[in-house]
């Protein structure tokens, strides 16, 4: 009939528009490794920030009981572990995972950090005798905080802008350190805030702590975001930053943490339904990468595409369905069970469409199509994913077989998306080899890296305890 018609046009239109041919793909990563150079360059110089941080040399040695904070995305995580030194490493680990209501990400930063604190506050008084903590020692804890910050120290920094559905004004412009701090001090909680670092640092951080060969990170969750090693003399913005008698001193590497989730390139395909979920956001114009790729977004995309198929081809019937028309109300775990449906008769799709949009009933066509839109989603986002790899392993000069070189690069990645979303993640390792070719994806190795970036920023608390 003419509605079928017109939502497999409406289908055919998504496929081509969200295309990532390899040769896109290969544009892709060029503008990412050309927007690198830009931001180390200057202040500003690009749309990404490529933020030097404190990080340097990392931990092997210490000893003792450290804390983590994680604040991400829709939760944040505390962590303690118990360090045994360079022999015994993390000896023992304990975390707890807190949901953040949501009126909180919109409130004042006052009531965010108080709810923060006093829920690590609960979290420290658990602690067992397994973690010890050194006599005449304050608790030291490594914040993660993953919202673009301007450090100026190793424990504070300037919140730049929120991202990922946060929007608490007058946190923006503060020291997030102090804001913590402040906090615990009013909730009575004696611990030292020790380090700030961003979720993709700690990441990159708790991997190379493992494996010397991790070179950069990546995260997969709620947001997008990545981490690399630089070489200290790679980034004229920094040495304009020191002065000369210090520049002998620092070490040679620094791990910058490039916010790509603001990555923005005229080769990424964009559609009718990104341009139109941007308009709508809490920051439009910005993100845009993050937007295309991450978890918060792609529930969201797959919804606008079923309103439009809804809206011009009837395609659940004559009424459209009230549900559909609640932004966000399709979750990523929602859009992967349904994506990772094998029953004959797609029975996952059915009850989803079922219980979260009040669809009672829907063909098995229908559902094939449904299936289909969430790939085409999530292999978009997928494959912009491994290009971004591509363009840091570029920068790095790690995308080709060096002479008689045994040199490898390993990427530690983390985040929900990427762990639960199996389509998502055997997508974006094939699109890396296939970007790679066969030679030089021997030598470069994706790792995930669970809670990385949690034990990572104890770890560098550890490393940079106000005890050294
Ligand atoms: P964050 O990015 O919020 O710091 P996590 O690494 O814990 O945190 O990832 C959580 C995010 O992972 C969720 O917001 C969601 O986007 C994504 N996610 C969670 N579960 C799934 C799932 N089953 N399938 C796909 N993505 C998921």
């Amino acid at each position: 009939s003419g509605r079928w018609a017109k939502a497999e046009a409406i289908l055919m239109e998504l496929e081509e528009n969200c295309g990532t041919p390899t040769g896109k793909l290969r544009q892709v990563a060029d503008a990412m490794t050309v927007e690198m150079h830009a931001g180390l360059a200057s202040e500003g110089g690009s749309k990404l920030k490529m933020l030097i941080s404190y990080v340097d040399n990392l931990p092997t040695g210490d000893e003792g009981v450290f804390y983590a904070l994680d604040l991400g995305g829709t939760n944040f995580r505390a962590l303690r572990v118990q360090l045994g030194g360079e022999e015994r490493r993390v000896i023992k680990r304990e975390s707890e995972v807190c949901s953040i209501p949501p009126h909180l990400m919109v409130g004042s930063s006052h009531e965010l950090f108080d709810f923060i604190a006093a829920a690590l506050a609960k979290f420290v008084a658990t602690e067992s005798e397994d973690f010890v903590l050194q006599p005449g020692r304050q608790r030291e804890l490594g914040f993660t905080f993953s919202f673009p910050v301007r450090q100026i120290s190793l424990a504070s920094g300037i919140l730049i802008k929120w991202t990922k559905g946060f929007l608490i004004e007058d946190a923006i412009g503060q020291d997030i350190v102090k804001e913590l701090t402040k906090a615990m001090e009013r909730v009575g909680l004696d611990m030292h805030v020790t380090a700030l670092v961003n979720d993709t640092v700690g990441t990159l951080a708790g991997g190379r702590y493992n494996n010397p060969d991790v070179i950069a990170a990546v995260i997969l969750g709620t947001g997008t975001n990545a981490a690399y090693v630089e070489r200290a003399n790679a980034i004229p913005k920094w040495q304009g930053l020191l002065p000369k008698s210090e520049e002998m001193f620092t070490s040679l590497v620094r791990v910058i943490n490039m916010e790509w989730g603001n990555f923005q390139s005229s080769h990424i395909p964009l559609t009718e339904y990104d341009q139109s979920l941007d308009a709508e956001s809490l920051n439009p114009g910005e993100q845009i990468f993050e937007k295309i790729i991450s978890g918060m977004y792609l529930g969201e995309i797959v919804r606008r595409v079923l309103c439009r198929m809804a809206e011009e081809a009837s395609f659940f019937g004559e009424d459209i369905p009230p549900k559909l028309r609640n932004p966000f109300i399709l979750r990523i775990p929602d859009i992967a069970a349904m994506h990772h449906d094998t029953s004959a008769d797609l029975k996952v799709v059915g009850s989803k469409l079922k219980d979260i949009l009040e669809i009672p009933t829907c063909s098995l066509k229908m559902r094939k199509m449904i299936v289909e839109i969430c790939d085409i989603v999530a292999t978009r986002g997928a494959r912009l994913a491994a290009a971004g790899i591509l363009g840091i392993l570029k920068k790095l000069g790690r995308d080709t077989v060096k002479e008689g070189g045994k040199q490898r690069s390993v990427i530690a990645l983390d985040g929900g998306l990427f762990e639960c979303y199996s389509e998502f993640r055997n997508c974006l390792m094939n699109t890396l080899k296939e970007l790679l070719g066969e030679e030089v994806s021997e030598s470069v190795t994706v790792e995930f890296s669970h809670d990385g970036s949690g034990i990572g920023a104890a770890l560098i608390a550890a490393s940079h305890s106000q005890y050294l």
